[in-house]
């Protein structure tokens, strides 16, 4: 069968994706194409990206719609490339770029732009060199924003840089633990589209209210969709997670979690893995889909298969408790005590009064002849609540143990 795909591309440059319809071409276009269209000012007032300027030598008040700052910026200098090519009323209709060949226009020139000089978000670096004049202000630097940000993290996965992601992420302090970075490094490297990523083209990016959470969104290798989520530490933006879809899907996340907790709760596992298969492979980087999926082998009887999803929930998110908990049982199954051990240690550090992590704890104790140390945690145990069945049980083996030695 012959299948006639429509193309979503933007039939202006045939390259990149067409995202917004253009009402004076009739077209679908991309917001490169769009910008090099309004600048002309003939674009529809009905149009919502038509540019609205009340006085054209106001060369920065533009209103307008922008879906990223790479888009707006992008426009801004469009802008500037027109703007010193015309002449301009504010200058007594002087063109721009010839004033800024003599002394005398050209310090008419420095002084309007210097009521734009506290405003980072102005391109005043290229509006200079268009007009070919020494940029003056050259400690200025680069704008750090989230999609900025995003964009040196796409190229880091580009140049298969993995390693040095780790200082980009929003959760990363594990990763000083050789065990995770291993296990980070090898998730990365083997997803099939990040392996493959040879270049990303910015499509939109969104800030939430706060203004400390950040989805870009990217059209990545011409083809698929690739929203990076990057949340605020501090002054810092920092990569949160990768989503492969568009960030609408990022609101879905929540209730998708849901849909698996409760399919496993009523143990409907063949639903339960086709919604997993769905969604672990757009949120790559969830914990909780990697903890669900560990559940989900468990409940099939199959803990080897269980064991490294419950590590990969663990590694993306060492705070998960129940993940942790799980896992830690999983490592006592194959007798390796002193990992579990060291699990258990965390939660209850965390948990002191986690009754059940603490008789655990003791379990192991008990399995390696630590009496003593067993007594200590069940004794917490039972000071938490004194008719704990489990911790009960086990100091009668200690009870049972002394008497027979
Ligand atoms: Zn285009």
């Amino acid at each position: 069968m012959i299948k006639i795909l429509k193309s979503n591309r933007c039939k202006k440059c045939k390259k990149r994706r067409g995202t917004r319809f253009c009402l004076r071409s009739g077209k679908n276009i991309c917001w490169h194409d769009c910008n090099i269209l309004r600048v002309e000012m003939k674009c529809s007032d009905n149009c919502r990206y038509a540019l609205k300027t009340a006085d054209d030598s106001d060369l920065f008040s533009i209103k307008t719609n922008a879906n990223s700052n790479a888009e707006y910026q992008d426009l801004l200098k469009r802008q500037i490339e027109r703007w010193v090519m015309l002449p301009q009323e504010i200058f007594g209709g002087k063109t721009p770029v010839r004033m800024a060949e003599n002394e005398t226009d050209k310090k008419l020139l420095m002084e309007f732009f210097s009521q734009f000089d506290q405003n980072k978000q102005i391109p005043l670096s290229y509006l200079y060199h268009k007009l070919s004049m020494d940029y003056p202000n050259v400690m200025d630097e680069d704008i750090i924003d989230h999609e900025s940000v995003a964009n040196e993290y796409l190229n880091k996965l580009i140049e298969q840089d993995w390693e040095s992601t780790i200082e980009m992420l929003y959760l990363n302090e594990q990763y000083a633990d050789a065990e995770y970075k291993e296990n980070y490094l090898n998730r990365l490297s083997s997803n099939k589209i990040i392996k493959k990523l040879v270049e990303f083209d910015l499509i939109s990016a969104a800030l939430n209210k706060e203004q400390n959470q950040a989805l870009v969104h990217y059209e990545v290798n011409g083809k698929y969709d690739l929203t990076i989520l990057l949340r605020k530490r501090g002054e810092d933006w920092k990569v949160g997670a990768k989503i492969f879809g568009e960030p609408d899907l990022f609101s879905r996340e929540n209730e998708a979690i849901k849909q698996v907790a409760t399919l496993l709760s009523q143990n409907q596992l063949a639903h339960a893995f086709d919604i997993l298969k769905k969604y672990s492979a757009i949120f790559t980087d969830s914990p909780d889909f990697q903890y669900y999926w560990g559940f989900y082998y468990l409940l099939s009887k199959m803990e080897q298969k269980a064991k490294p999803f419950l590590f990969n929930a663990v590694e993306i998110e060492p705070g998960f408790f129940d993940a942790k908990a799980l896992y830690a049982t999983t490592l006592i199954s194959e007798k390796k005590y002193d990992r579990a051990k060291k699990l258990y240690e965390e939660i209850i550090e965390v948990y002191p009064d986690e009754i059940k992590t603490l008789n655990n704890l003791a379990s192991i104790h008990l399995e390696q002849g630590n009496y003593d140390e067993a007594e200590i945690l069940l004794k917490r145990c039972l000071k938490i609540d004194g008719k704990f069945e489990y911790a009960l049980l086990n100091m009668k083996k200690i009870a049972d143990f002394r008497e027979n030695n």
